[in-house]
C-alpha cells in the first residue's frame, strides 16, 4: 500500500551523508586507531541518524552505522568468531536520556518498586574477550565487528595484570569479557619518551591502548603500560554455579584470579543511581584511568533476560556519557602545522 508519504530528496540525501561520514568515522576509530573528530561530535551524527530512521522507518538499513558494531577485525590478524557477540552499549547523553532509559526498563518488566542496578565506570579503553580452558588463557580476541575479532593472544599475555592461570574453583570453560586501558600517568609518560625520540604519539589514552593491542609484534606490546579489568561473563561451561546477579558474577571472576573495578557498585532505584554519577563525575579528575562516563546495568540476570537485547546493544544496561573533554587537541595542532 502506499499511505506512506514520499520522502523529501533532502532528507534521503542527509541520511546518505551522514552512513557515509559515521562510516569514514569508524574506520579512522576503529580500525586505525586515529580519530579525527572528537567523540561528542560523533555521536551528535549518530543520534541525528538515528533519529531520521526513527522518523522515516523506509530508510533503515540493516547495513547502517546505526545497526553495526565497531570496524572490521584487520587482515594482520587471524581472525576469532565470539561464541557470544561482543555488543555495544546505548548511550545516554543527558540526565533525561538516563530518565527514559530507567522508564522502559520499569514499564517493560511491569515493576513500580525500586530496581537493583549495578553502577560501573565506563572505562575508555579497548575492549577484549580472554578465554580460558582449563584455568589456562588460551586466547584472546578484539571486538572487531562484534561477531569476528582478531587474535591478540600473544599481546594480551604480556599484561601483568591479566592472570595466564586461574585459580581456585573455576568452570573449566571462561570467556571473560573486559576492557584493557591504558592509565593516565603511563600514557602521560609514554608520549613525552615517545615525542623526546620522534616517535608517534597517541591522541588519548584509549588510543594509545586500541593501538598497543593491535602490534604485530609482542615485545611492542609488552612495552606499553597496559591493565585490564573484567566487566562480564560471555560463554560459561556448567560444572559451576553460577551468581544469579551481574555483580555476584563479577566477584566469581575476582574469586578465580581476574581483576575488576573497585568503583563497582551495587544501588537500589535511580534516585542512587544519579547519587553515583554525581560521585563519579566529581571524582573523575581523580581516578588513575580515563573514563568516559558510567554504565548502569540491571543487576538481577533473570531481568537482564527478559529485557533481551536490540539489534547491536542490550535492553538491560546503558553508558551514561559524562560531558565531552576536549580530547583532540593534539591531532588538531598536528593538522595546523600541515
Ligand atoms: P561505547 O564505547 O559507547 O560502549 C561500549 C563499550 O564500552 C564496550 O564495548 C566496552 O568496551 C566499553 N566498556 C567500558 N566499561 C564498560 C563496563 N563497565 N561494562 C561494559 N562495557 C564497558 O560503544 P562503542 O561501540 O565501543 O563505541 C561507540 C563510541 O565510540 C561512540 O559513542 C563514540 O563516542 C566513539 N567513537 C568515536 C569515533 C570518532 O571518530 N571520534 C568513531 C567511532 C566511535
Amino acid at each position: 500500500d502506499d499511505s506512506t508519504p514520499a520522502i523529501d530528496a533532502a532528507v534521503t540525501e542527509r541520511v546518505a551523508q551522514l552512513r557515509a561520514l559515521l562510516t569514514r568515522y569508524n574506520r579512522e576509530y576503529y580500525e586505525l586507531d586515529e580519530p579525527s573528530v572528537p567523540d561528542a561530535e560523533y555521536d551528535r551524527l549518530f543520534r541525528e541518524l538515528q533519529q531520521l530512521e526513527h522518523d522515516y522507518p523506509s530508510l533503515l538499513s540493516a547495513t547502517s552505522p546505526t545497526q553495526k558494531v565497531g570496524g572490521k577485525a584487520l587482515d594482520a590478524f587471524q581472525s576469532v568468531r565470539h561464541e557470544t557477540p561482543m555488543l555495544s552499549l546505548d548511550n545516554a547523553l543527558t540526565d533525561d536520556d538516563f530518565t527514559a532509559f530507567s522508564k522502559r526498563i520499569a514499564e517493560r518488566l511491569d515493576r513500580q518498586d525500586a530496581i537493583e542496578f549495578c553502577c560501573e565506570p565506563k572505562l575508555d579503553g579497548a575492549a577484549v574477550s580472554l578465554l580460558y580452558v582449563n584455568g589456562a588463557l588460551t586466547q584472546a580476541a578484539t571486538r572487531g565487528d562484534g561477531q569476528v575479532g582478531e587474535d591478540i593472544t600473544a599481546n594480551v599475555k604480556t599484561i601483568r595484570n591479566i592472570p595466564l592461570q586461574l585459580e581456585g574453583d573455576f568452570p573449566q570453560r571462561l570467556e571473560v569479557r573486559g576492557e584493557v586501558f591504558m592509565p593516565i600517568q603511563a600514557f602521560e609518560q609514554y608520549n613525552e619518551r615517545a615525542a623526546a625520540k620522534g616517535e608517534k604519539t597517541f591522541a588519548n589514552p584509549r588510543n594509545a591502548a586500541a593501538g598497543s593491542l593491535r602490534q604485530l609484534d609482542s615485545r611492542i606490546t609488552a612495552q606499553r603500560p597496559l591493565h585490564f579489568y573484567a566487566y562480564n561473563m560471555g560463554v560459561v561451561s556448567d560444572e559451576v554455579a553460577l551468581a544469579d546477579t551481574h555483580f555476584g558474577r563479577l566477584e566469581q571472576l575476582q574469586q578465580w584470579g581476574l581483576p575488576i573495578s573497585d568503583e563497582i557498585k551495587v544501588v537500589q532505584g535511580v534516585q542512587q543511581c544519579f547519587a553515583y554519577h554525581q560521585d563519579i563525575l566529581q571524582r573523575r579528575a581523580q581516578l588513575r584511568y580515563e573514563i568516559d562516563g558510567i554504565v548502569i546495568k540491571v543487576n538481577d540476570l533473570a531481568l537482564q533476560q527478559d529485557l533481551g537485547f536490540v539489534s547491536r546493544a542490550p535492553r538491560w544496561a546503558i553508558a551514561w556519557k559524562f560531558p565531552a573533554q576536549e580530547e583532540l587537541t593534539v591531532i588538531r595542532d598536528v593538522d595546523f602545522q600541515v
